[in-house]
């Protein structure tokens, strides 16, 4: 091997298992670790995500349940969009994270779960980490952090900006019968007192409702809104809850997205969605992406570094960024609105997202994957 060491990716989420499986198929036998003994075990989705991805990634069978009626609840009268052509999935997403990590083991990948990455030392390319109670550590050619909004990355001044805004989303799992399809598919409605939205769509015998919010003055907690919502609708009121969970949504891409032996894909680059908090379209983008640059520097003859800086130019220039660089522009306005306290027009800004990218079909395929994989990058 050219890259002489081994590459490491931290992180068995979407974004990294994309990134081993694409390194795998290319022969480069990542060492893939994960904190959790079985990854996707913790994962807080909501689970759904643009159809043309599933194809991309050929998840047929894991992302089967199309999307094919979106309610909007919020603005002055409710519509309904319903679509010939479903635009998006909806998936449980630990079946997906854990089928792509057995796909990047059978390509040769090596993965590591519970082990916990605990340090990153910049100059001299090592990680540490943690398995079976004792501690290790190796040098790395190069590294993939896949890691989420608070990487270890930072330690090299990768990664999303901790002092930069994030978010948060919160679902319960309310069980309904199997297969029972009565309830709204999808339905986007907006916070009166936070700008934000709820999402309530069935998945099997569970119905997830969730609501994501732009944080900048907290005011009520996330917990707080789920539970008033659920209960101000008699039909969700009634139903057990299943199950919980919520998480950190990273709402600025990084300043850095690659540097000395490593670069940072997914939630770790802060490449989400501001306005709806999806980030699974970007996690696998960038985790190809990031794969595709090693493959390069590897058959190339160039090291670690040359593929962390051909990623981060790469990445900059992509179609994903762009993208995620136009919609800063209404996030950013609203988000210091929500700061100082002032009113803000997310509600109208979302619902005329909501309308109006799943009517462009061409356009959310444009902003799913596109181009090579493990060629030129
Ligand atoms: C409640 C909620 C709902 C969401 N719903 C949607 C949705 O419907 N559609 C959508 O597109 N996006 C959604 N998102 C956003 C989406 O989930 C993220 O953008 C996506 O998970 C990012 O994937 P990732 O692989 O970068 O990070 P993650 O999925 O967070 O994976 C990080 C992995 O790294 C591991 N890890 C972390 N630290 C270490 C360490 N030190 N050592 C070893 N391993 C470590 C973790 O165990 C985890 O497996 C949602 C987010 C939240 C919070």
């Amino acid at each position: 091997m050219t890259l002489r060491g081994r590459i490491a990716v931290v992180g068995a989420g979407f974004a990294g298992s994309v990134a081993a499986w694409r390194l795998a198929e290319a022969g480069l036998e990542p060492v893939l670790f994960d904190r959790l003994p079985e990854p996707g075990s913790e994962a807080a989705c909501g689970g759904v995500m643009l159809r043309s991805l599933g194809e991309h990634l050929g998840m047929g069978e894991v992302a089967s349940q199309p999307v094919d009626t979106v309610h909007i609840l919020g603005g002055r009268r409710p519509r309904t969009l319903r679509f010939r052509r479903p635009v998006f999935v909806s998936f449980d997403r630990g079946a997906l994270d854990r089928d792509l990590a057995l796909r990047a083991v059978a390509g040769g990948a090596d993965l590591r779960p519970g082990c916990r990455v605990t340090d990153w030392h910049p100059t001299t390319g090592e990680l540490g980490w943690t398995e079976d109670g004792r501690m290790h550590r190796e040098r790395f050619r190069a590294i993939v952090f896949a890691d989420g909004p608070r990487t270890l990355a930072a330690a090299g001044g990768l990664g999303v900006d901790p002092g930069s805004p994030e978010g948060g989303a919160m679902y319960r799992e309310l069980r309904i019968p199997e297969g029972d399809r009565s309830w709204i598919s999808f339905s986007f409605t907006m916070a009166a007192d936070d700008p934000g939205y709820y999402w309530v769509f069935p998945k099997g015998g569970r119905l997830q409702v969730g609501v994501g919010r732009l944080h900048g003055r907290r005011r009520t907690p996330l917990r707080t809104l789920l539970d008033r919502f659920i209960a101000g609708d008699p039909r969700l009121a009634t139903l057990p809850v299943a199950g919980s969970r919520g998480g950190i949504i990273p709402f600025r891409p990084a300043r850095t997205f690659g540097s000395v032996n490593a670069m940072v894909v997914g939630d770790a680059a802060g490449l989400v969605n501001p306005l709806t908090g999806g980030g699974l379209v970007y996690a696998a983008a960038s985790g190809e992406m990031a794969a595709a640059a090693l493959v390069w520097a590897e058959r190339r003859g160039e090291d670690g570094a040359a593929a962390a800086l051909r990623y981060a130019d790469r990445l900059e220039r992509s179609v994903h960024m762009a993208w995620l660089r136009v919609l800063q522009v209404p996030f950013t306005s609203q988000h210091r609105r929500v700061a100082s306290g002032r009113p803000t027009l997310y509600r109208p800004l979302c619902l005329l997202y909501a309308m109006i990218l799943p009517r462009l079909t061409p356009l959310a395929d444009a902003i799913t994957l596109r181009g090579p994989r493990g060629g030129n990058p």
